[in-house]
């Protein structure tokens, strides 16, 4: 697709209803990716529901772009899932990474394991490994497609499938086509369209099992009686789930 034909939709309320009336999540990423070409992509972080979108969009037919923070603190699953998918799909997933000079700054200052000093910390580390690279990821965009869902936690309940996030210089539909899904019904694509996905995601003995990914060191297994958020930063567990993000997805402003 050249940039003359790029379709390039207007990110408003009346885009809104007409988005929302589309139930079904493959049609709705088929929809995005045809009105905002490359202005368009799905972020992944190497999750089930990543791995669900991925293929829903290559099964639509039409071009479609992919994007990754690469905090370089992933497991080795979650690189070698990119991998899988790229091959698989004939794709080319864009890996944004943090500024050198600002990540070298923090680790002189609080040294590389500032996480486990305090929530600030975390945040800070955060900022610099994910939310930055991101950032620069979404000036590229006007949709994103993100594979949140409300069971994720308390926090993830009142996720929207479709909001519009004001940034300084430019709107951004983000689309969650996923959102109302469960856990199962993820797995339950992935095994029925023999989708590859983060071998993390098998599961483990005594009935624990990876629920959500994030950096290797700030990230653990949850057992059956925990929520999905409980594996990330364990350490701050006495606090509510949804104080428990890392920041990507903590700005958006609905209209
Ligand atoms: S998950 Fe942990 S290591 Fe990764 S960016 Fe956040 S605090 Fe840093």
């Amino acid at each position: 697709m050249t940039s003359q034909e790029t379709p390039v939709a207007s990110v408003d309320v009346t885009l809104l209803d007409e988005l929302q009336a589309i139930a079904e999540p493959a049609e709705l990423v088929r929809q995005v990716f045809r009105r905002f070409g490359p202005r368009a992509a799905i972020g992944t972080s190497g999750q089930l529901t990543g791995s669900v979108l991925v293929d829903m969009a290559s099964r639509a037919g039409v071009p479609f772009r992919v994007f990754a923070v690469d905090t370089l603190r992933l497991h080795p699953e979650t690189y070698e899932i990119w991998q899988r998918l790229e091959k698989r799909y004939g794709i080319q997933i864009e890996r944004y990474r943090p500024d050198p000079a600002r990540l070298d700054a923090m680790v002189r200052q609080h040294g590389e394991f500032l996480f486990f000093d305090s929530k600030p910390k975390q945040e800070l580390c955060c900022n610099v490994r994910k939310v930055e690279p991101h950032e620069v990821a979404l000036a590229t965009l006007d949709a994103w497609i993100a594979g949140l869902r409300r069971d994720q936690s308390e926090g993830r309940k009142a996720t929207a499938r479709l909001e519009i996030i004001e940034r300084a210089d430019h709107r951004i539909l983000k689309v969650c086509p996923l959102a109302d899904w469960n856990e199962a019904q993820v797995r339950a694509y992935i095994q029925k369209q023999d989708v590859p996905y983060n071998r993390l995601f098998d599961p483990l003995p005594h009935g624990a099992r990876y629920a959500s990914l994030g950096c290797a060191i700030c990230t653990t297994p949850v057992l059956p009686h925990e929520s999905h958020r409980a594996g990330r930063w364990r350490w701050f567990n006495t606090q509510p789930d949804d104080k428990k993000e890392c920041g990507i997805h903590l700005r958006p402003k609905k209209l």
